[in-house]
């Protein structure tokens, strides 16, 4: 090991458990350490490295925009920010867009125009319903928003006006709605909970009922978004649209960006009334825009759903060979392990000391979010890798 991890204990605030592993440079589907041994890379930067590591789509886009301009805020007309949103409403259902730094900062965003909506439109509603093991990011407010006691109950009191109520239950909504609700906010597929995939009729269930109930329904696909699963975005896969969507994760396949898109009749934000001081600049929209074109032009959502079953396959195998693995579920690129026992923390320490990374979701799962370049090649090394270290698991 190297002088790193002994900064990080005298330096940084003690927020995570790191591995020990020292990163230094990445490409492709490949990231090397500090020594220059090389790892396959399944965690991906947490689901955020849809092209990779320093694709150079995104080095060229970084380059030439680097080179032009990089910050002169919403105070003026900027054609990267402008171009990008042009492209997103275009391939997606929504018809605005405004653009933030990060997930947490689009769910803010997102539940703000939904307050502004109830304002404007349903007497005052300002309570949003969300589920019990979702995630929304780290913001107070979002803390609030995503039910999980375990990042809840250091920081309470908590902002008011979230509901958290069970996923994949239409009823549990219905039970919830009450006049004080303008909004309902779910993950097309719950990420950092676990990949807690819905039953089929979920979403439209809720889409009915939002639509019943004049409620806004708010989709979180900063991770399901930009072809994760399958598709471009989660939503498409459950025949719905949503009022309002956020984006961030992959979008910028590294460089921070987030966004909020939502139908004309949502988008009721007026001057002033919301604002960022780096959201929309150049450097990250040029980036995003980049990202967004290869993936289209490259068909990257194809190439999740196909790359994704043949990993789904191959980890059915290692289900039917170790009886440790009680579960493996995903879609797309999407993708969990869950054992029997609270063995992640091991799996993943094994799965590094075999040069492949994957991430630790649960104490009792591990998930793979690769970057949606990602071969066949790629995923039979995986799970090489995997089949040993379940063996030695065992
Ligand atoms: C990661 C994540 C967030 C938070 O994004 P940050 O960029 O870390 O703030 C929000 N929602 C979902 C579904 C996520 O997976």
């Amino acid at each position: 090991m190297s002088q790193w991890p002994e900064y990080a204990e005298k330096y940084l605030m003690n927020t995570v458990k790191r591995l020990p592993l020292t990163i230094v440079r990445g490409e492709g589907m490949r990231v090397w350490d500090d020594a220059g041994r090389e790892y396959l890379d399944f965690v991906g930067g947490w689901a955020v490295n849809s092209l990779g590591h320093c694709h150079p789509a995104v080095v060229e886009a970084l380059r030439e925009q680097g080179r032009l301009l990089i910050q002169a805020s919403n105070q003026f007309y900027t054609i990267p920010q402008l171009q990008l949103a042009e492209l997103l409403v275009q391939v997606s259902c929504l018809d605005k867009v405004f653009f933030c730094n990060s997930g947490a900062e689009a769910g803010e965003g997102a539940v703000k125009l939904a307050r502004r909506y109830g304002k404007l439109h349903l007497n005052g509603a300002y309570e949003v319903i969300t589920t019990t093991n979702s995630f929304h990011g780290r913001t107070l407010a979002m803390v609030a928003a995503s039910g999980q006691k375990k990042f809840q109950e250091p920081y309470t009191p908590l902002p008011a006006g979230f509901i958290n109520v069970e996923y994949d239950s239409i009823e549990a909504i219905k039970k919830a709605t009450s006049p004080s609700v303008c909004a309902v906010m779910l993950e097309p597929i719950q990420g950092e909970g676990g990949v807690n995939i819905p039953s089929d009729s979920y979403f439209r269930e809720v889409r009915a009922w939002c639509s019943e109930k004049g409620l806004l329904l708010i989709l979180d696909e900063v991770q399901t978004g930009i072809g994760r699963t399958g598709t471009l975005f989660g939503y498409e896969q459950y025949g719905v649209e949503p009022d309002i969507m956020t984006l961030a994760k992959g979008l910028g396949s590294g460089v921070p960006i987030g966004a909020i898109m939502a139908k004309n009749r949502a988008a009721v934000f007026s001057p002033g009334e919301h604002g960022s001081t780096f959201g929309g600049n150049p450097l990250a929209c040029a980036v995003a825009y980049a990202v967004v074109k290869f993936a289209l032009e490259n068909n990257l959502a194809a190439n999740a759903r196909r790359i994704g079953d043949h990993f789904m396959r191959g980890l059915t195998g290692l289900k039917q060979k170790f009886p440790l693995i009680r579960e493996v579920r995903g879609r797309g690129l999407l993708i969990a392990v869950e054992f029997k026992k609270e063995s992640a923390s091991e799996v993943v320490l094994k799965c590094l000391e075999n040069g492949l990374l994957v991430n630790q979701v649960k104490p009792n799962a591990i998930r793979f979010v690769p970057p949606l370049i990602v071969s066949e090649g790629d995923v039979d090394q995986a799970l090489d890798v995997l089949g040993k270290v379940m063996a030695q698991v065992s």
